[in-house]
Order: C-alpha cells, then sequence, then structure tokens
C-alpha cells in the first residue's frame, strides 16, 4: 500500500508539473468503497487522512471501526455516492461534505438535517457540500445536468445550513476524457463566477486523473490505483 500510495503521489505531482500547477492546489482523497477498516487505518498510519465513501450505512460502521482502530488519528471523510434522503440523519455525524448533491430536494433534505443538527446543539458549522454535476445526463450515474446547474447552486447559496464548496464529476466514458473535462471545468468556471466561493473542482480518478489535473481538478479521488482491486463483500 506504501508504494501504491508512493506511485499515484508521483502521478499527481507530475501531472501538476505538466500542468504548471503546485501539486498543493491538488488534494488526493481515498476512496475506500468496499476497502476494510483495517486497511483505512493502514492509509493513515501513511498520512493519507482525506476518505471518501459511496453507501450510508458501509460508510457509517467503517467510519466507527477505523477511530476505534485509530483513536488519536483525524480522519476526514467525504461522500461521494447517490444518498437517499432518508440516509441523511446517518452520515451527517461523521461526513465532512457531501461531493454528491444533485437535487433541490436532496439538498433541502441535507439543509433541514444540518439546521435540526444545529438547533440540538449537536453542530455549530454549515455542512460543505459539492453539486455533483453531469456532463451528459445519464441518470444512472447520478449528477445534474447544465439546465439544473444554476438552479441548484443559488438554491445551495440561499440554504442557511449547506455551504457550497464547488463540483463534483465523474467523466462518462462515452466520449474522450479531454472533451468531458472540458466541459466540466467550463461548468465549475460557471458556478464559480456567481459563487466565488466555490472554488474546489473534485474531477479525476485512477485512470483519467491527469487529464483531470490539467483542467483544473482541485480533488483527485483515488480508488482501484491505491488500493488494488480487493472488495470486501457488504450489502
Ligand atoms: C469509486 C469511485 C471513485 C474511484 O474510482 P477509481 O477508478 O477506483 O479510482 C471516484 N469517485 C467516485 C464517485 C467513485 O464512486
Amino acid at each position: 500500500m506504501a508504494d501504491r500510495l508512493a506511485a499515484v503521489r508521483e502521478r499527481l505531482d507530475a501531472a501538476c508539473r505538466d500542468a504548471g500547477r503546485d501539486p498543493a492546489e491538488v488534494a488526493l482523497t481515498a476512496v475506500t468503497k468496499t476497502v476494510p477498516a483495517a486497511d483505512v487505518a493502514g492509509l493513515l498510519d501513511l498520512g493519507q487522512t482525506a476518505f471518501a465513501e459511496n453507501r450510508a450505512q458501509e460508510a457509517s460502521a467503517k467510519v466507527g471501526e477505523v477511530a476505534a482502530l485509530r483513536p488519536d488519528a483525524a480522519p476526514r471523510w467525504f461522500f461521494v455516492g447517490g444518498l437517499q434522503r432518508n440516509k441523511v440523519r446517518a452520515v451527517l455525524p461523521w461526513v465532512a461534505r457531501i461531493d454528491s448533491v444533485d437535487s433541490p430536494r436532496l439538498a433541502r433534505a441535507i439543509d433541514k438535517e444540518v439546521v435540526k443538527a444545529r438547533d440540538r446543539g449537536e453542530r455549530d458549522t454549515p455542512l460543505p457540500v459539492l453539486v455533483q454535476y453531469s456532463v451528459d445526463g445519464d441518470p444512472d450515474r447520478g449528477g445534474v445536468p447544465d439546465e439544473g446547474l444554476a438552479e441548484l447552486t443559488d438554491l445551495i447559496g440561499e440554504l442557511d445550513g449547506l455551504t457550497l464548496g464547488g463540483l463534483m464529476a465523474v467523466a462518462p466514458l462515452d466520449r474522450t476524457p479531454e472533451e468531458a473535462f472540458t466541459r466540466i471545468a467550463e461548468a465549475a468556471a460557471r458556478v464559480r463566477a456567481a459563487h466565488p466561493g466555490a472554488v474546489e473542482l473534485s474531477a479525476g480518478m485512477s485512470g483519467d486523473l491527469e487529464t483531470a489535473i490539467a483542467h483544473g481538478s482541485t480533488v483527485v479521488r483515488v480508488g482501484t490505483a491505491l488500493v488494488g482491486e480487493r472488495r470486501i463483500t457488504s450489502d
């Protein structure tokens, strides 16, 4: 795992060099879906502190297991998957940012739970979120297409319980990464023009992080290249 992490960091540094960017501008998030808690603890030991999960139930259990294994560590957990509104309450206690907000209904549901938690005295800060952008509008992959992007980002800007951190996107496979990340960067620029605080662009995974970094990504989400194909079974 140390070798894999070093190799990914090297790819990231090289991509930044090629793009004329400072590697400090691009954060590495380890996507640990289906990865056992012990391996997450191993990544923490290697200095990796940002993790992303895509299933509420698996994630909530794992966050607790990792905290028990490494009580002194301070991992940050992001949520990057499809989120049902009735699961929002379960992720709120541990999630540092929800990166997959793709509808006004979901945004309002998260806001409502944040405000409730605030009223109960359980938190005193809004929750950062990213809007998941869809290049092609394919409903299976999630994300809001161009048509709904301004409405959703404006809504989040108005909600008390949320702060808009930027965009997250997954490049569709039916076009070149170059084309996909160009579109994604254009959408991110439009959002930034209207919401100057929305500076993050979470784009790029194991297979395409170089292209994403060339197009302005500030967060790459890497699973396979870090943890291999090992999989635990969970619901
Ligand atoms: C699994 C996943 C990743 C990581 O993909 P790899 O190809 O394994 O690096 C990134 N983003 C999201 C939303 C994912 O679900």
